[in-house]
């Protein structure tokens, strides 16, 4: 019987994501007065190999609109799950998969099929009156849950700001932080601190900020943006308790032939150079994509060098698809995955993602995208998989603070602990 947990409409729309971009919301009821929503995020430095997110082309909305993978899930997606289980998450996500039809979800759009995947699962939580963390926690299958290190953007460059630095992410983390609320306020703390360097040094042009929030001042080099964010750490005493992340997102600046950064041109073995001096002179924790989407064997190099005291997580390199973390496990070309759930496209593939990672004593890092929207999901998905990190941007702006303030709620009613012992501090 299935009574309660009886999908009894699904329905999708378009609303705007953070930059105003259309993006699409999927709304799931059941007959036990369950309700779930899911909005869907959008990436600007996209890896090549993620799942395709359908846009419309045409004129309208600069040829971005979604109206077509909006009709995709109530034309074609709702009447195939309308009268299913909600409970049964994998049952649903093949569902969806085989509707498809295609590798990489091209013919429903990613953005279509997501929309649904992520709704059923708040919807199932809803009508068990559960908390959503609880819910995919069960689903997940792992004994514990903990609250996640925040990695704040604090910093923007690459594609998400109109400033000259290579390096798209300039993260902190306080990991010496006792709770998650403890850390969100340092995060918070040493992100105003860095507001009243860039102006006392810049002046106030210097303090725009980026997609993600961070602040995108006229800086060129990537020593200088690590050094006035050690400046801002260091005038607000945390020097002990917070360390540094930086996502290089590194496709974004290969010719084909060279990296062209800091106003130089750089080949993998300079790069990694590079990379190692910038390990010993600053306090890095974690390297996210330091070479371009296809380099499994610069990454390699990198990861075995220096990855027993840095994580190098990937992103573009994995889109967070099993079969190239498998080819990155052989190849030993990391030790961690970007987790982002709209690069695969389904809750299912992502936890496959995630156990694989595990399974391989790699580490797993949820993300939000840089077009992101208030919904909250990837902070109950961050507890639930209790992997111990969360990027989400800023400590500032509706759509990132929405992930941090979520957090904020689950440390309240819970008794997880806060994840930061998970790094060693030296
Ligand atoms: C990233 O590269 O990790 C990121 C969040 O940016 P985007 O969403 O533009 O891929
Ligand atoms: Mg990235």
């Amino acid at each position: 019987m299935l009574d309660r947990y009886e999908i009894t409409s699904v329905k999708a729309r378009q609303v705007l994501d953070s930059r105003g971009n259309p993006t699409v919301e999927c709304e799931i009821r059941t007959r036990g007065g369950g309700f779930g929503r899911a909005i869907v995020p959008s990436g600007k430095s996209t890896g090549k190999h993620e799942a395709v997110e359908l846009r419309d082309g045409g004129l309208d909305w600069n040829g971005k609109g979604v109206s077509k993978a909006v009709k995709n899930v109530n034309d074609v997606i709702a009447p195939k799950i309308v009268g299913t289980d909600c409970r049964n998450q994998e049952a649903l996500d093949y569902t969806l998969i085989a509707l498809d039809g295609t590798p990489n979800k091209a013919k429903l759009g990613a953005n279509a099929v997501l929309s649904v995947s992520l709704a059923n699962a708040v919807a199932a939580a809803s009508t068990k009156d559960t908390p959503l963390y609880y819910h995919l926690n069960a689903l997940f299958g792992k004994p514990e849950m903990t609250l996640p290190v925040p990695f704040f953007n604090i910093l923007n460059g690459g594609e998400h700001a109109g400033n000259k630095l290579a390096i798209q992410e300039f993260m902190i983390a306080p990991i010496g932080a006792k709770t998650f609320s403890e850390a969100l306020k340092m995060g918070a703390e040493v992100y105003h601190e860095l507001r009243n360097i860039l102006i006392e040094r810049y002046g106030r042009g210097a303090v725009n900020v980026g997609d993600e929030g961070g602040f995108a001042p006229p800086l060129k080099k990537t020593r200088d943006a690590l050094d006035v964010i050690m400046e801002a750490i260091h005038r607000q005493g945390y020097e002990s308790e917070i360390r540094l992340s930086i996502d290089v997102a590194a496709s974004t600046f290969w010719t084909g032939k060279y990296y062209k950064i800091d106003g130089k041109r750089m080949k993998s073995e300079r790069l990694l150079k590079f990379y190692t001096d910038l390990i010993e002179e600053y306090p890095i924790i974690n390297i996210e994509d330091p070479f371009h989407e296809e380099d499994f064997d610069s990454f390699a190099m990198l990861t075995e060098r220096v990855g027993k005291d840095v994580q190098i997580t990937g992103d573009d390199l994995f889109v967070t698809n099993p079969r190239r973390i498998e080819q990155g496990i052989v190849k030993k070309s990391a030790n961690a995955i970007l987790l982002k759930l709209n690069q695969i496209g389904t809750l299912t593939e992502a936890f496959q993602a995630a156990r694989l990672a595990y399974d391989n004593d790699w580490y797993v890092m949820v993300s939000h995208r840089s077009g992101d929207t208030e919904d909250p999901f990837i902070a109950d998905l961050a507890v639930a998989i209790s992997c111990g990190e969360i990027k989400a941007g800023a400590p500032a702006r509706g759509e990132r603070t929405a992930k941090y303030n979520r957090l904020l709620r689950i440390e309240e009613e819970t008794e997880f602990s806060y994840a930061g012992k998970r790094w060693v501090l030296k």
